[in-house]
This record gives structure tokens, C-alpha cells and sequence, in this order.
């Protein structure tokens, strides 16, 4: 079990209970043609895990279709009502927890390594479905960050279930590892590096999936810094608590992923890394704790 829980709801957008629509109104960075909807069936099974998986490389799928945003403090909406109850159970304080801390050590860390200045933006509970500003989420959504609107979603319930299935269990720092994993990717749009590599698709199609396994896996170095940055702070149980979070990028390795719903193996199509190059990345972070040595498009591609 981490130290990092937080009861602070201020950075989480808690939409479950309200049905499928979401806050409403209009999502910065899109115009009026709608979100980009989610090639998503229901129905569990395999295909449903399939289906899953996809949802997280969405700054992949998005591909031409999406427009780099506009990122601005005004992304963030405090929510009182909300904030609340948001962060009450067990699970949710660990969720909160790693949006504060992850976000909190990114505020510093973007800075100094970067020079660049952080965007803080939030993290969405919903449950059963919810707009998004990259189309509709469905109870079947892993978890996913949209790049057209800033912000990270959660479907609490299926992130367990989702653990559970790839990893055969879920424990704090899985969770909080795809919470830094999600907060991996809003800094790359803050850094620029999801439009770049849009761009680096469009001009070469051959290395799409190349370019989608370097942005995973610099997003898996990240959540490594951080992990680092924690365990540093004394917030991890022992130390082979670390193996929580090696587990969870096993299971989310695209060779395994792929022997468990396909059978078989085809690194042509991998879109997120195998588990090998997930764990090796991870610690890359973890073990250097430097966001600029996490160059997986010097080595990757
Ligand atoms: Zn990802």
C-alpha cells in the first residue's frame, strides 16, 4: 500500500451518477463538428478486452483527425459538490492521491528539466459513460487521457476489473502507475511531443506504430520518474512494492495482451511496447529520475 492518498478533490471531476452526458457544454479545443467517437462495442470477452486496450493509445487513434488543443488554466473546473465525496473510499484516495502527487511533482519537474511550465488539469470519475472531448466513453473505456480536452479518464469500477483481467489483480501502485502512465501523456501535449508525433505519422504511415510504441513507453518512463520521486519522498510501503508497479506494465505489454486474446504474437502491430520494453522503460524513469533520459523516440524508432 503507497502513502500517496489524498481526500483533495479539487483536481478530480466526478461525474458518476449523472448518466451518459457528461457536464455538458462544449470542450475546449474542438470546434463544432463533434468528438471523435470511440471504435467501441459493448459486450465483455475477449473482444471486449481488445476493444479496451485500444482506448488507451488514443492519441494514436486520433491520428489526423485530431487538432492540438489549447491548454489553459480555464480547462480546470472546480467542482465543490463533487469534490466532496470524490475522494472518500479507499480506492478513490489512492486515484486522488496520484492525481495530486503526480501532478504536484510535474508542476517542478516540468520546469526544471524542460523549462516548461506545467498545465494542471484533472482527472474524470465517471461511470457507465460520459462525453468526452474525443468522442464518447462507454462503460467498456479503459482508462484514457484526451488530448483535445486536457483531461484524464477513470471508469472506476473497470479499472479493477481491467487489472484484474490483465493482471490477475489490482494493487495501489498498479493503479497509481496508469494514473502517471495518463499524466505521462497530458505532459507530452504540454511538452508538444503528442502533435509532433501526430505530425511524424502523417509524414511517414509505414512508422505509425513505431512512433505510437515511443509515446507509450516515454509516457511509462514517466510514471517511472514519479514512482522514483515517491519512493524517494519514503511514500512506498518497501521496496518490492515497486514489483506492483513492474506487474502492471507486464500485463499491459502488447505481447501479452496479445497471447491472451489473440494466441499469438505480431510486433508489426504492437501500438504500446512489448512487456519486456514497458518494465524496461519504467524503471529507465524509475531508476534515473530524470524525465529527458526517457528518449524512447532516439531508441525506439
Ligand atoms: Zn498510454
Amino acid at each position: 500500500m503507497t502513502k500517496v492518498r489524498s481526500s483533495d478533490g479539487s483536481m478530480i471531476d466526478d461525474r458518476r451518477g449523472r448518466g451518459g452526458g457528461g457536464r455538458g457544454g462544449g470542450f475546449p479545443g474542438l470546434g463544432g463538428g463533434g468528438g471523435l467517437p470511440f471504435p467501441m462495442k459493448a459486450g465483455g470477452g475477449l473482444l471486449g478486452l481488445i476493444v479496451v486496450i485500444a482506448a488507451v493509445v488514443l492519441p494514436q487513434l486520433l491520428g489526423s483527425g485530431g487538432t492540438s488543443s489549447t491548454l489553459s488554466s480555464g480547462d480546470v473546473t472546480q467542482d465543490a459538490d463533487a469534490a466532496d465525496g470524490a475522494c472518500s473510499s479507499e480506492q478513490e484516495q489512492v486515484l486522488c492521491g496520484a492525481t495530486v502527487d503526480v501532478q504536484t511533482y510535474w508542476q517542478s519537474a516540468l520546469p526544471e528539466f524542460f523549462d516548461t511550465e506545467y498545465q494542471v488539469t484533472q482527472t474524470v470519475f465517471f461511470s457507465g459513460a460520459t462525453s468526452t472531448g474525443c468522442g464518447q466513453a462507454s462503460s467498456q473505456t479503459g482508462p484514457f487521457y484526451c488530448p483535445l480536452d486536457n483531461l484524464v479518464y477513470f471508469d472506476l469500477d473497470f479499472l479493477v476489473a481491467l487489472e484484474q483481467q490483465l493482471i490477475g489483480k489490482s494493487t495501489d501502485l498498479a493503479q497509481q502507475y496508469i494514473v502517471a502512465h495518463e499524466y505521462g501523456h497530458h505532459v507530452q501535449n504540454v511538452l508538444g511531443t503528442n502533435a509532433q508525433v501526430q505530425q511524424a505519422q502523417q509524414n511517414r504511415p509505414d512508422l505509425a506504430n513505431q512512433y505510437s510504441v515511443a509515446l507509450e513507453l516515454q509516457a511509462d518512463c514517466y510514471a517511472g520518474v514519479w514512482v522514483g520521486d515517491i519512493a524517494q519522498r519514503g511514500l512506498l510501503e518497501s521496496s518490492s512494492e515497486i514489483d506492483e508497479a513492474l506487474a502492471a506494465a507486464e500485463g499491459v505489454g502488447d505481447d501479452r495482451i496479445q497471447q491472451k486474446t489473440q494466441g499469438r504474437i505480431d510486433p508489426e502491430s504492437w501500438t504500446h511496447g512489448s512487456s519486456q520494453q514497458r518494465q524496461d522503460w519504467f524503471m529507465r524513469g524509475f531508476n534515473t529520475m530524470d524525465p529527458t533520459r526517457c528518449n524512447t523516440f532516439d531508441e525506439v524508432l
